[in-house]
Parts: C-alpha cells; sequence; structure tokens
C-alpha cells in the first residue's frame, strides 16, 4: 500500500492571518506531496516494508536497507513530521480546547530555541519514557521517534513555513504560530 498525502483539517485559509493561505497551500500540496511522492518511490522496490506504518519505519531505520535508508529518513521524516504539524494546529477561535499549563510552562523556552535553530529543522515538546517532557530539536526531516521520544507538540522552523508571510522575521512567525495550536490535540498525545 502506498503512502498518501493526508487531507487538511481545514481549509487553507483557515489559519490566517496566523499562517497565511498560500503558505499553507504551498506547504501541503506540493512540499508534503513530495515527501510522500518521494518517499513511495524509495519503497517501490522493498513491499514488505509498505506494510509497515510510518511510525514503524522510522522508529527503526536500522532495519531499512542502507540503499534507501537515508531517503526514508528524509521523506519519511517530512511526511510524518508534516502530517502532525497539521493536526497539531487548528483554526483561531475554533473548538481547539484550553492551553496545557505544563506545556506553556515550556513556552519561552520553546520559542528561544526554535528562533535559535541554525538552517532548516523542527523545535519538539516530547515526552520520555517516565512521562517527563522535555524540549528538543531536529535537523531537517529528522523526527523524535528515531531517538525513541514521542512528540506532544511540533513546530516547523523551515523557511517554507513562513517565509512568504514572515521573510526573515522567525521569531514573530513561532509568536503567531502559538495562536492556532490545537490544544484539544495536543492534550490527546500528553494523556496517551
Ligand atoms: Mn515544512
Amino acid at each position: 500500500m502506498k503512502f498518501e498525502l493526508p487531507k487538511l483539517p481545514y481549509s487553507y485559509d483557515a489559519l490566517e492571518p496566523f499562517i497565511d493561505a498560500k503558505t499553507m497551500e504551498i506547504h501541503h500540496s506540493k512540499h508534503h506531496n513530495t515527501y510522500v511522492t518521494k518517499l513511495n518511490e524509495a519503497l517501490e522496490k522493498f513491499p514488505e516494508l509498505q506494510n509497515k506504518t510510518i511510525e514503524e519505519l522510522l522508529m527503526d531505520l536500522d532495519s531499512v536497507p542502507e540503499i534507501i535508508r537515508t531517503a526514508v529518513r528524509n521523506h519519511g521524516g517530512g511526511h510524518y513530521n508534516h502530517s502532525l504539524f497539521w493536526q497539531v494546529m487548528a483554526p483561531f477561535g475554533s473548538a481547539r480546547g484550553k492551553p496545557a499549563p505544563e506545556i506553556l510552562a515550556l513556552k519561552e523556552e520553546f520559542n528561544k530555541v526554535a528562533a535559535g535553530i541554525f538552517g532548516s529543522g523542527w523545535v519538539w515538546i516530547i515526552k520520555d519514557a517516565t512521562d517527563n517532557l522535555s524540549i528538543m530539536t531536529t535537523p531537517n526531516q529528522d523526527t523524535p521517534l528515531a531517538s525513541g521520544k514521542k512528540p506532544v507538540l511540533g513546530l516547523d522552523v523551515w523557511e517554507h513555513a513562513y517565509y512568504l508571510k514572515y521573510q526573515n522575521r522567525r521569531p514573530e512567525y513561532i509568536e503567531a504560530w502559538w495562536g492556532v495550536v490545537n490544544w484539544d490535540f495536543v492534550r490527546g498525545l500528553l494523556n496517551r
């Protein structure tokens, strides 16, 4: 079975003015779609891997044949990260729940870390095996799954995620993004 681009749970303009419609459209229909296409291309000759979930593939990259390991890491990671990212957001003013205090306690540090990532990557709040929350970053499309961590929140700080509207003002994008966090969804990940 091939991996598929998931439908956005809202329209491209639903996150305005925090995240603009053009950015959302390009981000989802071009960037994310390309990750899915290239992941499927990489897996074409390995039908046994096509039965695994994206989480299973990324949690055990060592079991992926070396010839496609980098492709699965990059494009599979891109598919997983973006699939989560769309769900972590919801339109401002929609029923998206109350902010989780344990997450808000990390917000200032999270913003600082997110603003400081050099180049392309992600910043996460992750839960470890003993349910402790902490902040981590991953370069490129690497995922917390690859190091055994469970993400409860993730922010894309690749320039493609904000450049049309915010240009070089990444800190403004980061602050605006908190306005569209889907707290109900995040709480679900916190409590699982
Ligand atoms: Mn992205």
